[in-house]
Order: C-alpha cells, then sequence, then structure tokens
C-alpha cells in the first residue's frame, strides 16, 4: 500500500515554513489508525484561505465559503481547508455562519465524533484532546461533547453514526445511541442529497446488516425518502447473506425488496436524487433481474444487457437465491464472450449499403433489414461479412 500522507508532507511543511500550524485531519487519519485504506487526505490549517493561496502558485477554490482550497502540487490534489467553527446553528442543518480560527482544538471541537477529531501532524504525532484513538481502539462511535446538543445542531450526524456502524463496524456509544434514539425526526430538515451520501455509504458497508437494523430499531428509516411504510421490506433486505455489491446493485437488491414495478423504480430514485444516469443503469439491472428470475438468459437478452449489466444482474441473481458456489457467473460471461457481436455498430454492413444494394431510399424498411441482420449474426446463421451478407438479403429477397 502506498502511503497518502507521505507524498503530503511537503505540502504541510510549506504552510509551516510560512508560518502557519497544518495537520492532517478527519477521516483519513482515522483509517490511517484502523489500518483502512485511506481514501483522501484531508488537511487542516491555520492560514486562511487567501493566505493558503498566497503560498502554492495553483488552487482551485472548491467550497471557498467553508474554508476549503484545492491545491495542486507535483504529487497530486489536497484539500486545505482552514481551522473553523460553525457556532450558530439554524435549523438543526447547515451552519449560519463559519468563523476562521487559528486554534486547532477548537476546530476539532465542531467536528462530529471523536474518532474523527484527531490530528496528525507530519512526523505522525497525535493531537487527540477528546480521546478519539482510546475510541477507535475500543471501536466506539461517540459525539464530541454532548451528543444531544450535536444532534441538535447537524441532524445528518444521525445518519453518518449509522453508516459508520456499517464501514467500521463499531458500535455507538451509549449515551450517542440514546441521543440518536430520541432526536431522529429531526432528520426531516435534513436535505435528501446529504441523506443520500451516507445512506448509499451504509448500503456498501461490511456490517450493512447491524447498520440497517438500527435504521429500523430506531425508527430512522420512517425519513428516508420512499421507506417510511416500508419496513417488511427492509427486514427482507437484511435477510440476505450478500456478497460484497457495488451500490447500484444494493439500491437494485433493495428494490427488489421493494418489489416495485418498472414505473414506480424512476420515481423512488428520483426521490432519492439519484441521477438520470444512475436512474438509468440500476433500472436496466432491475429489468434483466426480474427476467433472470423468471428464465435463463437467451443470446439476445445477454447482447441487449452488456457486460456490466450482465454480472450485476447474476451476482444478484445468486443472491436472492442465497447460491454460494458463483461459478455460474462466468459460465454466462463466457457465454457473452462467445456472442459475434457485442454492438451494433460492429455489423459490417450500413445504412447507406443498403440503400445501394436496394436503390431504395430510407424508410421503415431499413431498420427492419438492419435489425433482422443483427438477429441472424447474433444466432450464428449468419456471418458477420460483407459479402455474405449481401448474398443473403438477396437470397432473402428473391423468395
Ligand atoms: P469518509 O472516509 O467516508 O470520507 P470522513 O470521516 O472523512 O469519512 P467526510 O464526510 O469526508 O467523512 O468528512 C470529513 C471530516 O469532516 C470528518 O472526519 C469529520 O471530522 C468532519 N465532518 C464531516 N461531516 C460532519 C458533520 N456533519 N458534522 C461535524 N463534522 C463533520
Ligand atoms: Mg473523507
Amino acid at each position: 500500500m502506498t502511503d497518502p500522507f507521505l507524498t503530503a508532507i511537503p505540502v504541510l511543511e510549506k504552510l509551516e515554513d510560512a508560518g502557519y500550524e497544518a495537520y492532517f485531519v478527519g477521516g483519513s487519519v482515522r483509517d490511517f489508525l484502523l489500518n483502512r485504506e485511506i481514501n483522501d487526505v484531508d488537511i487542516a490549517t491555520s492560514a486562511t484561505p487567501d493566505e493558503v493561496k498566497k503560498i502554492f502558485p495553483k488552487t482551485v477554490d472548491i467550497g471557498i465559503e467553508h474554508g476549503t482550497v484545492l491545491v495542486l502540487v507535483t504529487n497530486g490534489a489536497y484539500e486545505i481547508t482552514t481551522f473553523r467553527t460553525e457556532s450558530e446553528y439554524e435549523d438543526y442543518r447547515r451552519p449560519k455562519e463559519v468563523t476562521f480560527i487559528r486554534n486547532l482544538k477548537d476546530d476539532l471541537q465542531r467536528r462530529d465524533f471523536t474518532m474523527n477529531a484527531i490530528a496528525m501532524d507530519r512526523n505522525r504525532k497525535l493531537i487527540d484532546p477528546f480521546n478519539g484513538f482510546l475510541a477507535i481502539q475500543n471501536k466506539l462511535i461517540q459525539t464530541v461533547g454532548s451528543p444531544s446538543d450535536r444532534f441538535q445542531e447537524d441532524a445528518l450526524r444521525i445518519m453518518r453514526a449509522v453508516r459508520f456502524v456499517s464501514q467500521l463496524s463499531f458500535q455507538i456509544e451509549a449515551g450517542t445511541i440514546t441521543a440518536l434514539a430520541n432526536q431522529v425526526h429531526l432528520l426531516e430538515k435534513i436535505a435528501v442529497e446529504r441523506k443520500k451520501t451516507e445512506f448509499e455509504k451504509l448500503l456498501i458497508g461490511k456490517n450493512k446488516k447491524t447498520a440497517l437494523n438500527i435504521l429500523l430499531d430506531t425508527s430512522i428509516f420512517l425519513y428516508l425518502p420512499g421507506l417510511k411504510e416500508e419496513r417488511k421490506s427492509l427486514e427482507k433486505l437484511i435477510r440476505f447473506e450478500s456478497i460484497p455489491l457495488n451500490i447500484n446493485e444494493m439500491w437494485s437488491l433493495l428494490i427488489f425488496c421493494l418489489q416495485f414495478k418498472e414505473k414506480e423504480i424512476e420515481v423512488f430514485l428520483k426521490d432519492w436524487r439519484l441521477s438520470i444516469k444512475e436512474i438509468r443503469e440500476i433500472g436496466r439491472t432491475v429489468h434483466f433481474l426480474y427476467k433472470r428470475l423468471e428464465q435463463e438468459w437467451s443470446i439476445y437478452d445477454l447482447y441487449a444487457a452488456g457486460r456490466d449489466t450482465i454480472l450485476s444482474t447474476e451476482r444478484l441473481y445468486l443472491v436472492i437465491n442465497q447460491i454460494k458456489d458463483i461459478r455460474s457467473i462466468e459460465n454466462w460471461e463466457k457465454m457473452y464472450d462467445s456472442l459475434p457481436i457485442k454492438d451494433r455498430t460492429e455489423i459490417n454492413v450500413s445504412g447507406n449499403d443498403l440503400m445501394d444494394w436496394f436503390n431504395k431510399r430510407g424508410g421503415p424498411w431499413l431498420k427492419e433489414t438492419l435489425l433482422d441482420i443483427e438477429n441472424n449474426i447474433l444466432s450464428c446463421q449468419l456471418p458477420n461479412n460483407k459479402e455474405k451478407i449481401k448474398e443473403w438479403l438477396m437470397k432473402c429477397n428473391q423468395k
């Protein structure tokens, strides 16, 4: 494993050389202490965004109002955020005002959980005023300060706690879970986009069964789009022993548990603010999954689905039928590999060829003929060869 901190050390040094403090913070420090793979290295500094921009020649303003500047250096790109407090909260949501500060401890104090409130300097020394390292050793999710106050400030933290249960297999500390359970109604005010990010991380976490159970036990599910009346469906989802599934596969599995018809899928996923592209992909997977649960793949369906959808559909088929042996996936993949064409564009004749050969203008006949050719190539009754296709067409035309 490469060490992402190592390459970021020159960035800290530059800030320090200019007279500021700079530390690694947040999820990267937590994951480092847990020996987990590190995604992004987050850096916090006492320098204001303007001061950061003076030090580094190449920067991008990605969240300047929150104090975040993206710094581009030879080794990569790093998000540098100015120490800040989020004093006033409005409506249990986002902070009304962000104030830049020069003090690290106050920055750590505004963070959600003690495990996320640890700073690490460039010599890997920890600055851990809230005993986050101890919480990590005890596998505990505990708010920094009063859990009740912290959930009031930003109720998204309720969902973040549960997604960390799923990702890290930690437990929520007793006081934190009590406050959480008492305040789930605050989630009503939280934007769906923010809930979606946490819910998706929850769905693909290793310990998702426990996390989903917490969603039910604490009634968080009542505040999630389209799931209010769906306790039974979520219980069904929890019962599946699942091989690792990606996020689109998890959405598809959830939809299967919800027993949604194809039309309902779009409404549900739109409510969750998924993009058109995501909705299309999940819709495809569910379409072929429903079909696959009724019958085996035909060559036409393999062709129409394409490799990624076939693999997703098969993984889901195995999960739903609780089949442990995953070799069948390979067999379907081999069958897909042996298809003479994978896409319409691979056919060796074009619409222009046909119009030429038949000396006819375009029209519905053209589409029909191309479709006919496509199907015959797929079923190996016709080689994908221009001359042979022409011969075959002429023969058919004489009949
Ligand atoms: P991941 O590894 O999934 O990115 P993360 O802990 O880094 O997890 P982010 O959403 O990237 O989560 O947030 C980075 C850091 O910002 C967190 O570790 C935490 O210190 C702080 N943070 C994020 N969201 C909140 C919040 N709603 N309230 C308080 N602090 C937060
Ligand atoms: Mg992060």
